[in-house]
C-alpha cells in the first residue's frame, strides 16, 4: 500500500519553491473528486482539509447514490440523467461500498400505483445501459410481505424501484487513499487561512496551517480550487471581501432507529409528506436511517445541530407510515448536515426553488469555485472543475481518467453480512493485524460489530487522527448508535495513543471532546459507565 503516514505527506510541503499544478481546498466529496481527477490525469495535486475528510456535509447524507426521483417530478431530466449515469459508474468503481437497493413507494390513493409506475419506469429508462432494474407495481399483499411494519389502513398497493445506497464517509476515505495512490498529496487537519496573489491580482497559492503542529506554510500553485461546500463564501471573501454570498445553506436531519421498526431489506420512500417533502427510511448497516428535512438556515458550521421541529417532523411522519411509532428513547442517533445550495439570484429563500445542480465559477483572480451538486455526481463535478483548471492555469491538457478508475478497496463479491465488507480488498490485511496482537480481534462494544483492529487500521492506513475520526467516519458508530460510541471512546483513545505515541492528557482531551460532540447526536442525556 502507498504510504499514508502524515509525516511523509507533510514533507511534500517542505520545498517553498515547488509550484503545484492544482491546489484543492476542502476534503469532502467535491474536493476529493477534484483532486482524484487532477492526480489521475497526471497533474501535481495537493488537497488541504481543515478537519477530517468528510467531516462536513459528506458524512451526513441520506446515503443514496441516486438520480433523484423528486428532480424527475420537477422536470429536471438533464440533472436526473447525469446523476443516473454517475450512479452506474460508482457501482462499478466502488463496488464494495455501493449497492443496488430496492425502494418501495406505498400507495394510499387509488391512482398512485399507475402514476408512480409510469414515472419510475421513465427514471429507469433514463439510466440506459446502467439501469439498476425496472420499476414495477406490486399488490397490497406484496407491500405488506416486504414491509411488514407498514401502516395498512387505506393501503392500495405499491411500486418497487431501484436506486443505489452507500457509505458516504467510507467512500471519502477511500477516495483520499486513491488520490494518494495516484500521486497526490492529501492532508487532513490543514486549514487554508489566506490566498496569495501576484502584482496583477492573480492567485498564485495559499497560506495554510497544520492544525496539529501550528506550523504555517505558504504554498504556490498554478490553480487554486475552492471546494469547501457551505464554506465557499469564506474562501471567496479572502479573494474579494464583502461580495454577495454564493451559497444558501439548507439543513437536513436524519434519525437512526433499530431495524425492528422496519425489518427486511427494502427501503421505504414517501414521495410527498404532509408538507410536500420526500422522506426515506433506508436500512443502513444494521440500523434504519430516516430523513430528511430541508430547512433554510443562515449560519454554517462543521457540527450543525438538528432543530426540535425537524426531529418532530421526522418522528411524526415515521409514525404515520410505520405501525410502531418511534419515541425519543428509540432514537439511537440524530445527525444534521448542510446542503451547499447555490444561492438564488433573486434572493428567494425557498430552498425548493434553488438549483440542485452544481455551480462552477471563476473569479477575476483565477480562483475556481465549485459547489452545489450531490455526492452521486462528485466525479462529474471533479471532471468539470479540472477541465476548467486546465483552461485557467494554462496546464498541458490531459484527458480525464476517472470514469473507469477503481476506487481504493473496490471489490464486487463482498459478503454484506460481515460488517468488514466496507474494507473491500483491504479486509484480509485488516484481519491479519490479529496476528500482530490477538487482542485486536476483540470487539469494541457488545452492541456493535466493530473490532479493535479497525482502529489500528484507521490510524495506520486511513489517516485517522482522533477518536472522532475513528468513531464517526472510519467506523460509523456515532451515526448508528451514539450511546455505544460514547462508551467506546476511552478504548479507542488508548488504541490511537499507542499508535501515535500520545500521553494520558491527550487521551483525556480526546475522550472529553468526543463526548461533547456525541451529546448533540442524542435526544436524551446519557452518562457513560466510565
Ligand atoms: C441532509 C443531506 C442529505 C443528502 N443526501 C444525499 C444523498 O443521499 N445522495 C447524494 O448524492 N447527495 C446527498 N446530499 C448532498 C451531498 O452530501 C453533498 O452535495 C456533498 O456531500 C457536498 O460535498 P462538498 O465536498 O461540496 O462539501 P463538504 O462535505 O462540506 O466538504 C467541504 C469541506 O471543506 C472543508 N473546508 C472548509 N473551509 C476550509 C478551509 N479554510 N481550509 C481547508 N478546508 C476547508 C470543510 O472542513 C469540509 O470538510 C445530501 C446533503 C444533505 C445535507
Amino acid at each position: 500500500m502507498i504510504g499514508t503516514e502524515r509525516e511523509k505527506l507533510v514533507a511534500a510541503l517542505s520545498d517553498p519553491e515547488k509550484i503545484w499544478d492544482v491546489i484543492v481546498i476542502g476534503g469532502g466529496a467535491t474536493g476529493l473528486g477534484t483532486a482524484l481527477d487532477a492526480a489521475s490525469r497526471g497533474y501535481q495535486t495537493l488537497l488541504l482539509e481543515q478537519a477530517d475528510f468528510a467531516k462536513g456535509t459528506s458524512s451526513r447524507s441520506t446515503k443514496l447514490v441516486h438520480g433523484g426521483v423528486r428532480y424527475l417530478a420537477q422536470g429536471d431530466i438533464g440533472l436526473v440523467r447525469e446523476a443516473l449515469y454517475e450512479r452506474g459508474l460508482l457501482l462499478k468503481n466502488a463496488a464494495h461500498l455501493v449497492k443496488n437497493e430496492s425502494f418501495i413507494i406505498p400507495n394510499y390513493e387509488w391512482w398512485g400505483g399507475a402514476f408512480y409506475t409510469i414515472g419510475l419506469t421513465l427514471y429507469d429508462l433514463l439510466a440506459g445501459k446502467l439501469g439498476f432494474g425496472r420499476a414495477k407495481h406490486i399488490s397490497k399483499k406484496q407491500v405488506i410481505s416486504k414491509l411488514g411494519t407498514i401502516q395498512q389502513k387505506n393501503l392500495y398497493g405499491g411500486v418497487v424501484y431501484h436506486d443505489g445506497q452507500f457509505d458516504d464517509a467510507r467512500l471519502a476515505v477511500n477516495l483520499a487513499q486513491t488520490c494518494i495512490e495516484q500521486g497526490a498529496t492529501v492532508l487532513n487537519y490543514f486549514k487554508v487561512s489566506n490566498l496569495i496573489k501576484n502584482k496583477e491580482d492573480k492567485i498564485t497559492g495559499v497560506v495554510c496551517t497544520d492544525i496539529e503542529t501550528g506550523t504555517r506554510y505558504t504554498i504556490k500553485g498554478k490553480t487554486v480550487i475552492n471546494a469547501t461546500g457551505v464554506f465557499v463564501d469564506n474562501i471567496l471573501n479572502m479573494d474579494k471581501p464583502e461580495r454577495k454570498p454564493m451559497v444558501k445553506p439548507s439543513q437536513g436531519v436524519h434519525i437512526v432507529l433499530s431495524r425492528s421498526f422496519m425489518p427486511g431489506e427494502d427501503a421505504l420512500m414517501i414521495p410527498k409528506t404532509d408538507d410536500g417533502r420526500v422522506l426515506f427510511a433506508v436500512p443502513w448497516h444494521d440500523k434504519l436511517v430516516i430523513g430528511t428535512t430541508d430547512t433554510p438556515i443562515d449560519e454554517h458550521s462543521l457540527e450543525p445541530v438538528a432543530l426540535q421541529e425537524e426531529i418532530d417532523f421526522i418522528m411524526r411522519t415515521a409514525a404515520k407510515y410505520l405501525v410502531n411509532a418511534p419515541t425519543r428513547k428509540d432514537v439511537l442517533s440524530v445527525f444534521a448536515g448542510l446542503r451547499p445550495l447555490a444561492a438564488p439570484e433573486n434572493g428567494s429563500s425557498k430552498t425548493k426553488e434553488i438549483s440542485r445542480s452544481h455551480k462552477l465559477i471563476v473569479s477575476a483572480s483565477g480562483l475556481i469555485t465549485i459547489t452545489g451538486g450531490k455526492w452521486t455526481t462528485y466525479r462529474r463535478m471533479g471532471e468539470d472543475t479540472v477541465d476548467k483548471a486546465i483552461e485557467v492555469g494554462g496546464l498541458v491538457p490531459y484527458p480525464n481518467k476517472t470514469k473507469t478508475l477503481p476506487i481504493h478497496g473496490s471489490k464486487g463479491d463482498v459478503d454484506r453480512n460481515d460488517h468488514l465488507y466496507v474494507y473491500g480488498s483491504d479486509e484480509a490485511a485488516l484481519l491479519a493485524l490479529g496476528y500482530e496482537k490477538p487482542e485486536w480481534t476483540e470487539k469494541l462494544h457488545p452492541r456493535m460489530p466493530y473490532i479493535k483492529a479497525e482502529v489500528i487500521w484507521g490510524v495506520r492506513h486511513e489517516m485517522a487522527r482522533s477518536v472522532e475520526d475513528i468513531l464517526a467516519r472510519r467506523v460509523r458508530a456515532l451515526f448508528l448508535d451514539a450511546r455505544a460510541a460514547i462508551d467506546m471512546a476511552p478504548v479507542v483513545a488508548d488504541l490511537i495513543a499507542g499508535e501515535l505515541h500520545k500521553d494520558a492528557a491527550w487521551k483525556k482531551e480526546q475522550v472529553d471532546s468526543f463526548r461533547n460532540v456525541a451529546k448533540t447526536y442524542l435526544l436524551e442525556p446519557y452518562s457513560p459507565a466510565s
